[in-house]
């Protein structure tokens, strides 16, 4: 089985570390209402895509 050679220093670790993101990706403001919603998909607060395709009232 394969294993490390030499312990991965602090330093190289955190460095690899700086690409973990807290924020979840695909998040933009809807059109309509300029709240948060998923990118490419309908807006949950008022039920519209691309500006207009209403879900429900
Ligand atoms: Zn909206």
């Amino acid at each position: 089985m394969a294993v490390p050679q030499r312990r991965t220093s602090k330093t190289r670790r955190d460095k690899r570390r700086t690409h973990f993101k807290l924020e979840v990706p695909g998040m933009v403001k809807c059109e309509q209402c300029g709240e948060l919603k998923l990118a490419h998909h309908v807006c949950k607060v008022c039920g519209t895509y691309k500006a207009r395709e209403i879900i429900k009232q």
